[in-house]
């Protein structure tokens, strides 16, 4: 039968307790949302709402076709102007996703004959870049510049390093110190994924780059997506315009994709406008996130020290996880939930987002509710 092996693959999965389901989120949920990625909490911001709201009675619903044919609106060249210029960089090209963004970065900076250092923690986006490129991959230890710099001597020709600005899953931040003077001794680019780090890392939310002195660099450049604290959709690659220029002429998820729809464009540029108006809202992020560790920790949880506003806490199984969110949500609380395959070390954890919006009596009851439920 005709994707049959899909079946037994089902079983395993329900054996395993792993099965995954979609949930629509009502408009009105009661919950107390720590799942989310809306950092900033602005994705339900009237001004954002409105950003979107005014793009599509300008645009339209969609963008209506390929950057490159109809599907470039002044809103896309105004939201990569005003990107490029608040996390301080050259130029900018916006993507319909970080995912796309990602593909694009790695796929098209890594030609035939190069050598692709990557993080043993990187996005599934970043790995599905480098699955994709030309170019020979090397994923080296986590959060090692001396691996990479090992890795980057082996090699003759064309080279670039790869990694997350803010780990996903642990919420650990990269030494891009480090991994920047590693790449410079050999000659090799960094390409760096700040989806976590933007809008919360850096001076009022400039991002992790931003925040270490390698904005603006001729041999760094960073991908970042709208969906996360600009409470939009989309993504976006920035560093040097002939960067940029190389990908519009030769990114394949950038030329033979519809350009992100305006309302996306429109809801982005307003979020970037609000953040510049109110960049107290980073540091506000990074302050919850202390304050929710240091709460968690207090009630004898194991969470890892965050960097940016992620929160992990780690679970003692996959399906504990699986139960310990189950029973978060029965109590009000909506958490992330992480566990194999989705974590390469196969350690599962509760993920957690610290909003920027987030009182003081919220993170009570999330804290009491996590620690009420805990396996
Ligand atoms: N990179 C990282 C580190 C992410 O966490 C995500 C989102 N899960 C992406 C890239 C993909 O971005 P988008 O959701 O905009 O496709």
């Amino acid at each position: 039968m005709a994707f049959g092996w899909i079946d037994e693959q089902a079983r395993a999965r329900r054996r395993a307790g792993l099965v995954r389901t979609l949930r629509p989120r009502p408009a009105d949920s009661p919950l107390l949302d720590l799942a989310s990625n809306d950092y900033l909490g602005l994705s339900r911001h009237p001004e954002v709402a409105e950003g979107a709201a005014a793009a599509a009675r300008t645009w339209g619903g969609g963008s209506t076709g390929s950057r490159l044919v109809t599907g470039t609106t002044e809103l896309h060249t105004e939201l990569e102007r005003e990107l490029a210029e608040f996390c301080g960089f050259e130029a900018a090209l916006v993507f319909s996703s970080g995912y796309a963004a990602n593909l694009a970065a790695v796929t098209a900076l890594a030609p035939h004959g190069s050598l692709i250092v990557s993080d043993a923690g990187n996005h599934a986006s970043l790995i599905d870049g480098c699955r994709l490129a030309r170019g020979t991959t090397q994923v080296v230890a986590h959060a090692d510049p001396d691996a990479v710099r090992k890795a980057l001597g082996t090699h003759d020709g064309p080279a670039v390093a790869v990694s997350d600005t803010v780990f996903s899953v642990d919420g650990d931040a990269a030494p891009l110190a480090g991994l920047a003077a590693a790449c410079r001794e050999h000659g090799a680019g960094l390409v760096v994924d700040d989806a976590h780090g933007l809008g919360v890392l850096g001076n009022g939310g400039r991002g992790a780059p931003y925040a270490v002195g390698l904005a603006g660099a001729e041999d760094v450049v960073v991908t970042v997506t709208l969906s996360k604290s600009l409470g939009s959709q989309g993504g976006a690659v920035l560093g040097p315009a002939r960067v940029i220029d190389h990908l519009v002429n030769a990114a394949r998820t950038f030329i033979f994709d519809t350009g992100l729809a305006p309302a996306a464009a429109g809801a982005a540029l307003a979020a970037l406008r609000l953040l510049r108006r109110e960049p107290e809202r980073a540091a506000r992020a990074r302050e919850v996130a202390s304050e929710l560790h240091g709460r968690l920790t207090a009630a004898g949880l194991e969470a890892v020290r965050p960097d940016a506003a992620v929160v992990s806490v780690r679970a003692p199984s996959p399906e504990e996880a699986v139960q310990w969110a189950a029973d978060c949500r029965s109590a009000g609380l909506a958490v992330g939930c992480f566990r194999p395959p989705s974590v390469p070390d196969g350690i599962s954890r509760l993920r957690l987002t610290a909003r920027a919006d987030l009182s003081g009596a919220e993170l009570d009851r999330a804290v009491r509710v996590i620690g009420e439920t805990r396996p």
